[in-house]
């Protein structure tokens, strides 16, 4: 058997009923240029022995120097690599200390106790990530979410270096070039959520009411960030939370740190939350997205209650922290002055849920974890986006007063426990006046998205509701509906009403002449929506008299949908696009509803003979509205789908002309980020002068930033060799480039242009496939699966060779097997698609096809 780096849900069970009342004191003695460091770790605890197994530390280390059981050396200790065994003869029933030195290893793979050098100013900086199952990367301990600890933390490191905890600093003094930081001790809360990150960063500083704000990066990048806004979206967060939880924010200080090559979004360290640099815009950006990393300070904000005070007992309920600090932060902007918009782009991150949930990997809600590896997978589309969706429907259902009632009395008879889906219902049900079992059965136990129809007997409208593929689950869905006319050109909503839907088909008293009937108007609901062929037939037709942005928003969506379920071809869909894209006055819609929907068609959803057609086609399109001058939001997005479509000489020209200054159009700034990914598709498609293209942006770029994106230009360039030593590269077992650089690289890989070149990688991938998930950490392996699965190639032969390689090794890693199937499950539902549309090119009439 593969012994790998897990806990299981067992295990913690045995070690939670052994231990209880945990501290740890840690030190830590860190330099600038070593790759090593040496920590000492004392654990205080009480020993229960209801079990008489060994207990367990997790740890990974280099080095035990020493290790002693209450103040005795002991030797009878067993090291695995992952964890060590104390006999149980070594401990007393009662309170114990263990204290182990140790010299270990920092991490170059974004979490553990990650190293990272500037390589403009040489500058280092270190951060931790432990979520959901790292900290006994950095340190010896009970690595659970349920053995809540206190922790005293103190630090040794360069005397110009900033030390971030998740407590303010209690003293600190100098000594030479280093100084001591001893923190004071921390309230209780589980080790994912202990955090360290150090180096010599700038800082900005402000507060709220007695709360001392701070936000970090690093020197080279300080330049970018916008801390005015950051404090403002923080200062309008920590307002709503605190009046809408009833509870004080309850830690001393909150600190946000930018760290560099982090996997996630951001991470919700109590008190010191560290952010992906992402979000150090480096250039004028879309509205999304400075909406989204808005989003994500209040995520994180959330969390603080969600989470850190009130925490899952085990990663089966990761719901009860992700699903809540998912709905509860758009809830809170919907709210707020900055903004109030953001339910809109809470309906567009459905999509993520609606995709997932579609796959025969899918899982519920409230999920299953048996061990950390099933943890860190639960990270995905239905713990957070489905998670979240459920819940503004459970609000819509019983109302936001219950709904709020409910969390206050859950935060409050919990406070700094943790909990499992029970306690949560028996609140909602205790505010609510409702049973929130049967709910619960229904929308957080079972897998699956309903798709809900309108429809005509006769003069009799109704609703029908049909199941997931899968499951065959009817669900009682709480709507809001909208019926449209039209009167010399103008639309208009002539009635509008709440309904509960709760069967197959539910009779509906709903005027039958309108002509256009929205189920799901503001989208309280998880679900799909199909439209009859009438209604296509309005919206091909009317679409522009909408007026209301969100409406549009959920017909675009819901249309998209149809397109993936087959219902509607892709080809209509891009005709629509075509028809009103130039004439969107919203360049929010044009960009997520439009624009981006249509490169996911032109990459995955079009057979080849309508590939090259439509890259034309939209090539022309974005370039006619370049040429418009519209403001920079309209213009990137623009920008955007013409980068996608230039792959015609003429496109390519354009490129380089624009990488030039010799074609520009008014009101898009090519800045960096513009030009590397003009550099990338010139590589990519052969330009030859590509070495002059990269030595010019790395020297107008310096820094890591630049290297890693210079390196996924060289990784873009057809040349077979070149391949070849770069894949040897992303496949080894030890490597000094960072996970983040790599990654870099790999996205670099494939290109649609190469498929005939790099044909081999089909099989290339899975030969390699099963080591990385064996040698590799979880993000590496999920990233080199996601990124690097060649699904450019033909797409029944993929399908052919991933089903023969899952059906012939029946020892994969699980999360490899998992990826695999999910991979496969996106060819099957292409190759429907694509299929249609064989059969359809001899239509003459396919303009029109429906
Ligand atoms: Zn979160």
């Amino acid at each position: 058997m593969m012994i790998t780096n897990d806990l299981t849900k067992e295990q913690a069970e045995t070690r939670k009923d052994q231990i209880e009342n945990i501290k740890y004191q840690i030190t830590l003695y860190l330099n600038k240029t070593d790759l090593e460091y040496e920590g000492n770790t004392i654990i205080n605890f009480n020993y229960k022995n209801t079990t008489n197994r060994t207990l367990r530390i997790d740890f990974i280390t280099t080095n035990i120097k020493s290790l002693k059981v209450n103040g005795h050396l002991i030797s009878n200790y067993k090291k695995y690599d992952y964890w060590i065994y104390i006999p149980v003869s070594e401990l007393n029933i009662g309170p114990n200390n263990i204290q182990i030195d140790y010299i270990n290893k920092y991490d170059n793979t974004g979490s553990g106790f990650h190293r990272f050098v500037d390589s403009e100013d040489n500058e280092v900086y270190i951060h931790s990530d432990f979520e959901p199952y790292d900290a006994h990367l950095l340190f010896p301990c009970f690595d659970q979410p349920d053995l809540k600890a206190k922790y005293k933390l103190t630090v040794t490191g360069p005397k110009d270096w900033q030390f971030i905890h998740n407590t303010e600093i209690q003293t600190e003094s100098i000594d030479g070039n280093f100084k001591t930081i001893i923190f004071k001790n921390t309230e209780l809360f589980s080790t994912y959520i202990f955090a360290l990150v150090v180096g010599p960063h700038e800082v900005w500083e402000d507060s709220y009411n007695n709360i001392p704000l701070k936000i970090y990066c690093r020197k080279s990048l300080a330049k970018h960030l916008d801390p005015k806004n950051l404090f403002e979206m923080t200062k309008e967060s920590f307002q709503f939370l605190e009046n809408y939880f009833d509870i004080p924010y309850p830690y001393k200080k909150y600190d946000q740190i930018f760290v560099p090559e982090f996997n996630f979004g951001a991470m919700e360290n109590v008190a010191c939350v560290t952010f992906t640099e992402h979000y150090i815009f480096r250039s004028k950006q879309l509205y999304s997205e400075y909406l989204s990393r808005s989003n994500t300070i209040f995520h994180e904000m959330v969390h603080m209650w969600f989470g850190n005070l009130v925490t899952m007992k085990w990663w089966n309920d990761l719901w009860l922290n992700e699903s809540f600090a998912d709905y509860l932060s758009y809830y809170a902007m919907s709210k707020g002055k900055l903004f109030p918009d953001a339910f809109e782009f809470q309906f567009s991150r459905k999509e993520w849920a609606y995709m997932q949930d579609q796959l025969s990997t899918t899982h519920p809600i409230v999920g299953s974890a048996e061990d950390t590896a099933d943890a860190f997978s639960n990270f995905d589309g239905i713990s957070y986006a489905k998670g979240s969706a459920v819940l503004k429907q459970l609000t819509y259902y019983i109302g936001e007063d219950k709904f709020r009632d409910g969390i206050r009395l859950y935060l409050k008879k919990f406070y700094e426990n943790n909990t499992v889906l029970e306690d949560f219902l028996m609140c909602m049900s205790e505010t609510s006046g409702i049973d929130m079992v049967e709910w619960s059965k229904k929308w957080l136990e079972t897998t699956g998205v309903n798709t809900l129809k309108f429809n005509l007997d006769k003069d009799q409208c109704y609703i029908e509701q049909m199941p997931s593929e899968t499951n065959h689950k009817i669900r009682d869905h709480a709507i809001m509906y909208e019926t449209y006319d039209e009167k010399d050109g103008k639309i208009s909503i002539v009635e509008s009403n709440k309904i509960i839907i709760s069967s197959a088909k539910t009779d509906v008293n709903i005027s039958s002449s309108s002509k256009f009937t929205l189920l799901n108007a503001q989208d309280h609901d998880y679900v799909k929506i199909h439209f009859r062929d009438e209604e296509l037939n309005f919206i091909y037709n009317n679409l522009k008299n909408i007026n209301d942005r969100f409406t549009q928003r959920i017909i675009w969506g819901n249309l998209w949908q149809m397109v993936r379920d087959n219902t509607l071809s892709a080809i209509w869909f891009l005709n629509l696009v075509e028809k009103y894209s130039d004439i969107e006055m919203d360049s929010t819609v044009l960009q997520e509803q439009m624009l981006q929907k249509t490169m996911s068609i032109k990459s995955f959803y079009l057979i080849n003979d309508y590939r090259e057609l439509w890259s034309n086609k939209l090539y022309n399109l974005a370039y006619k509205n370049l040429e418009k001058n519209q403001n920079d939001q309209f213009q990137i997005s623009w920008f955007n789908l013409l980068l996608s479509c230039a792959e015609s000489d003429t496109g390519l020209n354009d490129l380089k002309a624009i990488l030039n200054g010799e074609l520009v159009f008014d009101n898009l700034t090519i800045d960096q980020e513009k030009r590397w990914n003009i550099v990338s598709k010139l590589c990519a498609y052969g330009d030859s002068d590509y070495e002059n293209l990269i030595i010019t942006e790395t020297e107008n770029d310096p820094g890591d930033l630049g290297d890693k994106r210079a390196f996924m230009c060289r990784v873009s360039i057809p040349d077979l060799q070149m391949k070849n030593q770069y894949w040897e590269m992303f496949t080894q077992k030890k490597q000094n480039h960072s996970s983040k650089y790599l990654t870099y690289g790999m996205s670099g890989f494939f290109w649609y242009k190469q498929n005939e070149l790099l044909s081999k990688y089909v099989e290339k991938f899975f030969d390699d496939i099963i080591n990385i998930y064996k040698n590799k950490d979880v993000h590496y392996s999920s990233n080199f699966s996601h990124i690097l699965f060649p699904s450019i190639m033909n797409v029944e032969e993929m399908l052919n060779k991933t089903e023969l390689f899952i059906d012939q090794n029946d020892d994969l890693p699980k999360l490899c097997k998992k990826s695999l199937i999910e991979n496969k499950d996106h060819l099957k539902r292409r190759i429907k698609i694509l299929n249609s549309q064989k059969q359809t090119t001899t239509d003459t009439d396919m303009e029109v096809l429906i």
